[in-house]
């Protein structure tokens, strides 16, 4: 049973055209024309390759396979991702893992190869955060954690348009969102193949990684009020500058994420807006973001705390106003892969002869809200360069053949046993 490079390539290259921005970009924010096209187009994919489509009230897409299948109530064995993108990404973000999921059904289909529980192609929908500025909208109500209010008031584009009225808008049933809810009777497991979206890979030169834990995220916002006077008149010595003052937090925040390093702790300051951001005045405030990941609480904790110290150091120093929250935009602890299924794939890759290495991931997947309901393992295809959600993310065919050969075996090990 192999994996057919033609086959994976033609899914990627076809896809990739819906969308298509310059040479290899590509863009289908969530629910936009052309994010439906590329759904049309997989939907489409699966069918042929003798699946059940079923597409639930907030747009997430099943393929089941029944035809092949000892006993097709009994659990499934769910393998997919997603293929929305950001504004302009790349052509493998996501797709990899749906594409490899389809591939592994065709590998069986080829061989006319039973199981004995179904399994199940998922495309989970709204997984990037670019236009409704949130993430993982299709698995946060497969697995019961989405609500009314989320639809409606929080995940909202930058015209005003709620994700409820979008989902409505093409014909899903946003009113609906609790049947999305899977039981956790109903999937056994769930496998993830995913672009690395890092350099390791590539610069240790092996094709699979299969990943530990996945970071979890604390994320917040501080806002730094100085005295917004003109940048001439106003003498060095009485100034309250907010942007000096925030420039020593962007400072220790890397300072402190570095000393965690060893520990996989990252933290990253992306944004900061100025006002009133004119070149002749000092700048009387500013807000930023605060985000610190990782797979190891205390290592995390402590950069955190490091933090929370310097935010008063220079509160202090400056005599100026600092209010921060770290939890407002979620506080997540680690979440921790199935070690049986780990152990799959690992058996899988080795099995196969392809060399791999157990690794955290850094970025966060629809596979981390799956564990609230099921078993959940993931792997990683090398990303050329480190790139990910640009026009230069790119994967070689050949590594996607051997991460869809490992995921195949895992697959199939789960369908077939009891
Ligand atoms: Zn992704």
């Amino acid at each position: 049973m192999r994996p057919n490079p033609g086959r994976i390539e033609r899914n990627i290259e076809e896809l990739g055209r819906i969308g298509k921005v310059g040479e290899t970009g590509v863009s289908r924010l969530t629910f936009t024309k052309d994010d439906l096209a590329g759904r049309e187009y997989m939907i489409e994919e699966m069918r042929r390759a003798g699946l059940e489509v079923t597409i639930d009230p907030v747009g997430n897409i099943f393929g089941k396979r029944v035809e092949l299948t000892e006993d097709p109530s009994l659990p499934s064995v769910m393998v997919g991702s997603h293929i929305d993108t950001p504004l302009v990404g790349g052509k493998y973000d996501g797709v990899v893992g749906v594409i490899g999921g389809l591939e592994v059904v065709r590998m069986l289909n080829d061989e006319r190869m039973k199981t004995r529980h179904p399994i199940e192609v998922v495309i989970f929908a709204g997984e990037e955060l670019t236009r409704f500025g949130s993430s993982f909208k299709g698995s946060l109500p497969v697995v019961g954690s989405c609500t009314e209010k989320l639809l409606k008031e929080v995940w909202v584009d930058k015209q005003g348009v709620s994700y409820w009225d979008t989902l409505a808008s093409v014909g899903l049933k946003p009113e609906e969102f609790e049947k999305a809810k899977r039981s956790p009777e109903s999937i056994k497991c769930y496998f993830e193949m995913h672009i690395e979206q890092g350099p390791v890979l590539e610069d240790i030169g092996k094709s699979v990684g299969v990943v530990s834990a996945i970071a979890g995220a604390t994320r917040g916002w501080a806002t730094i009020k100085g005295l917004p006077n003109h940048s001439g008149a106003f003498p060095m010595r009485l100034r309250k500058d907010a942007l000096a003052a925030a420039s020593e937090i962007v400072l220790e925040m890397e300072a402190a994420a570095r000393r965690e390093a060893h520990l996989g702790t990252v933290g990253t300051i992306g944004d900061l807006v100025v006002k009133p951001g004119v070149m002749n005045i000092i700048p009387g405030e500013v807000t930023m973001s605060l985000e610190v990941r990782g797979v190891d609480i205390p290592s995390k904790n402590r950069v955190l705390e490091d933090l929370r110290r310097k935010f008063s150091e220079v509160a202090a120093s400056r005599n100026m106003d600092i209010q921060y929250h770290y939890n407002n935009l979620g506080d997540d602890d680690p979440f921790v892969l199935d070690g049986e299924l780990r152990a799959f794939l690992e058996e899988s890759a080795k099995q196969e002869g392809i060399d791999y290495i157990v690794m955290p991931s850094g970025a966060g997947h629809d596979a981390m809200f799956m564990t609230r309901i099921t078993r959940v393992a993931m792997l990683f295809v090398p990303s050329v360069a480190g790139k990910s959600h640009v026009p230069e993310e790119f994967t070689e065919t050949k590594d996607l053949v051997l991460g869809t050969s490992v995921l195949a075996g895992a697959v199939l090990k789960m369908a077939r046993s009891r």
